[in-house]
């Protein structure tokens, strides 16, 4: 989140169990989403002068601002600032990568676990940095289809590895509290590249991430 830095934000730093969260905001788009919130809470016939949602248009907008945040990152630059020159040829995977996002058709949270692979030819990457390019992505409105692909693309252009895997497993609340109700379903993407799309290396990709459903 602070890759890009702008000094006319407000920092808010707060620490919980040895966690350091970092919230960025700036205080002109805050203001403008506040006043929206504050009409939609109108509209659904709530008062939003009572002591319990005084704060709340702000409150939700910081918190969109947040979930959002992925708008203001650079995937492809967060893996060309850590690429390395490697010999090594097999497989790295990152399993269980948590996913928060929100669909772009209901703005509901979907969520659940990415799992990244990559063969890499001759160049490979800080391995903390394919968590932080899923959650760039995952943090803007999406749909996992495109979110799956994405991440997939952004390896593939950067590293130009041998071959990518990305599979991703999520709930999806616009299903969950609306619409069709399936409380425990579980959507399945996958998007590969080069040596996954040769069975044999898929397969042993899917039996390491330790998953059945695709
Ligand atoms: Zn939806």
């Amino acid at each position: 989140m602070n890759d890009e830095f702008d000094p006319n934000d407000m920092v808010e730093q707060n620490s919980l169990d040895g966690y350091l969260k970092i919230d960025k905001y700036n205080p002109e788009k805050i203001k403008r989403l506040s006043d929206a919130y504050e009409l939609i809470l109108r509209e659904i016939g709530e008062n939003p002068l009572r002591e319990g949602l005084l704060k709340t248009p702000e409150r939700v907008a910081k918190s969109l601002q947040f979930l959002t945040h992925g708008y203001d990152m650079n995937p492809e630059q967060m893996l060309l600032s850590a690429k390395f020159r490697e010999d090594y040829q097999q497989m790295v995977i990152v399993k269980d990568i948590e996913i928060y996002s929100l669909c772009e058709h209901h703005m509901l949270p979907f969520f659940g676990k990415a799992h990244v692979a990559y063969i890499p030819d001759k160049h490979i990457v800080g391995i903390s940095k394919i968590p932080r390019v899923v959650d760039a992505y995952a943090r803007r409105l999406q749909v996992q289809e495109r979110l799956t692909t994405q991440i997939r693309d952004c390896i593939e252009e950067t590293l130009k590895p041998l071959g990518v895997a990305v599979v991703i497993e999520a709930h999806h609340l616009c299903m969950q509290m609306r619409g069709i109700q399936k409380q425990n379903s579980v959507t399945t993407t996958s998007a590969f590249t080069g040596e996954f799309e040769n069975d044999r290396t898929r397969s042993e990709f899917i039996s390491l991430i330790g998953k059945r459903y695709i």
